[in-house]
């Protein structure tokens, strides 16, 4: 499998090139040069179990890796995962839940992260190579690939993270990793000042190449692909037992990759028969693909703090496929917004997708459903798998079940739980452990400036 750039530019790359390369020199993002049609493998696929099935997708975009090495990368990546079955599906009343916060750091962004992780150290291993990773994360990110890459040879991570605006378990799980190669830097800014520090710094081609620096961002092709996976797994799952031919997902969004990731699920032929894209208060995504124009406000905080975004980088992903694959046109929608901060598509039928549902889930009705979910259906969930939960029950359908994807799990968000059911009753060991360890990390003005200064500084 070949990747070339949204953008149109520089020449395609092999998969591994492209993980390395993670922004596209041209300032655009890596997509497959094909999606592959996996329809006619659905019925044997359907039984496999998680690390099997992740070997069969993920080969279809890696063949430049060998089978045995992509093995051991999915058996190494899921060996840490405390579920037997990686991400077991549960019924929960008028929906199923797809659970993906079993992974070392409690949140989904583990499955992908333990991924790039191991793969980030086997193409290390193979070249004698070294890498700085940059990144930004709005809470999760982070803290999964610190946990990813802690103490590996040859690897050196920097984590920029809005100073105050994570949850305090979420900086946590962050600040007490004090292995050497682990930097924390708590901006004086929002997710999307970090986010545009780290691209900006990334489309600096020399910089780039000269520091080796790397991305665990979900630009970072490795980690949508990596996602695909379990929408094939939780589809087959509840396709199995309640004998549907097709599901529905909804998915709790902030920077658009996870339901990107199902996106190319349903491209690849799963029968999804609807994405339901949900957000909190900071609603740019739900706003787009209910009138078809894409500007951004102010970012506000939320409980659910993930997705306090508000551009969100992997749109031009799906953006580049919805003006017909054309680089000229994608590069001009994509100028208007750096210049005027909005861009428009045109809707067919009064839609931007027909694959897509999209639906704000405001703080009340977040904490509402997190209250009725724990009392009538004994299960409780985190706010951001809430506000999934909460858009997704507007628009289900009689014959497509709903699977709503467990983003993470709940203990990460005490306050939010205590708030929604008036009890302090989401607890994991994991977290208690943190609060006594000690904590480190360095505070920075949210400029370009200063965060090069400091990667210069500390790179390796
Ligand atoms: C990152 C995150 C999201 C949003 O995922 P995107 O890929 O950014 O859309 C939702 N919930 C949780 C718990 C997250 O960590």
């Amino acid at each position: 499998m070949n990747y070339i750039s949204t953008r149109g530019g520089g020449t395609a790359l092999r998969f591994q090139d492209a993980v390395m390369t993670g922004l596209a020199d041209d300032g655009g993002l890596l997509i497959p040069a094909a999606i592959p049609n996996v329809r006619d493998r659905l019925n044997d696929w359907s039984g496999l179990d998680y690390k099997n099935l992740a070997f069969e997708i993920l080969r279809r975009f890696s063949d430049d890796l060998t089978d045995h090495e992509l093995r051991e990368l999915i058996v190494r990546s899921y060996n840490t995962f405390r579920h037997s079955e990686i991400a077991p599906v549960l019924a929960a009343g008028p929906v199923h839940i797809c659970e993906l916060f079993h992974g070392p750091t409690l949140a989904f962004k583990d499955i992908a992260l333990q991924f790039l992780s191991n793969l980030y150290e086997m193409i290390l291993h193979r070249t004698g190579g070294r890498l700085n990773i940059l990144g930004a994360t709005s809470g999760d990110t982070g803290s999964a690939a610190i946990h990813g890459v802690r103490g590996r040879n040859g690897i050196n991570i920097f984590i920029m993270f809005p100073k105050g605006r994570v949850s305090p378990l979420q900086e946590l799980q962050m600040t007490t990793v004090t292995d050497a190669n682990v930097h924390c830097i708590a901006i004086e800014g929002t997710f999307d000042d970090g986010q545009r520090i780290m691209k900006n710094i990334f489309s600096d081609v020399p910089t780039k190449d000269r520091l080796a620096l790397g991305s665990i961002n979900s630009v970072n092709w490795a980690r949508v692909c990596a996602q695909i996976v379990y929408y094939f797994f939780a589809a087959f799952t509840v396709m199995r037992r309640t004998k549907a031919t097709e599901v529905c997902f909804a998915v709790p969004t902030g920077n658009f990759g996870d339901i990107l990731a199902g996106w190319y699920a349903a491209k690849m032929g799963l029968p999804i028969r609807r994405l339901i894209l949900a957000t909190n208060e900071n609603d740019i995504l739900a706003r787009f693909f209910n009138t078809g124009e894409y500007f951004s406000g102010k970012t506000v905080p939320t409980i659910s703090p993930s997705m306090d975004i508000q551009v969100a980088s992997n749109f031009e992903r799906f953006l580049y496929y919805r003006t017909g694959s054309d680089p000229a046109r994608l590069r001009d929608l994509m100028a208007g917004f750096a210049k005027n901060g909005t861009l428009t598509v045109p809707l067919v039928n009064g839609l931007v997708d027909p694959l897509f549902r999209a639906g704000v889930g405001d703080t009340k009705q977040t904490l509402d459903t997190i209250f009725r979910y724990h009392r009538n259906h004994s299960t409780l969930v985190d706010p951001h798998t809430a506000v999934g939960i909460n858009v997704a029950e507007r628009v289900l359908e009689p014959d497509a079940p709903t699977i709503c994807l467990a983003t993470a799990h709940p203990a990460k968000f005490p306050d939010a739980i205590k708030m929604a059911i008036g009890r302090d009753v989401a607890r994991h060991a994991v977290l208690e452990e943190l609060k006594n360890k000690p904590a480190r990390s360095v505070t920075l003005p949210a400029t370009e400036d200063a965060i090069r200064a400091y990667v210069e500084a500390h790179a390796r």
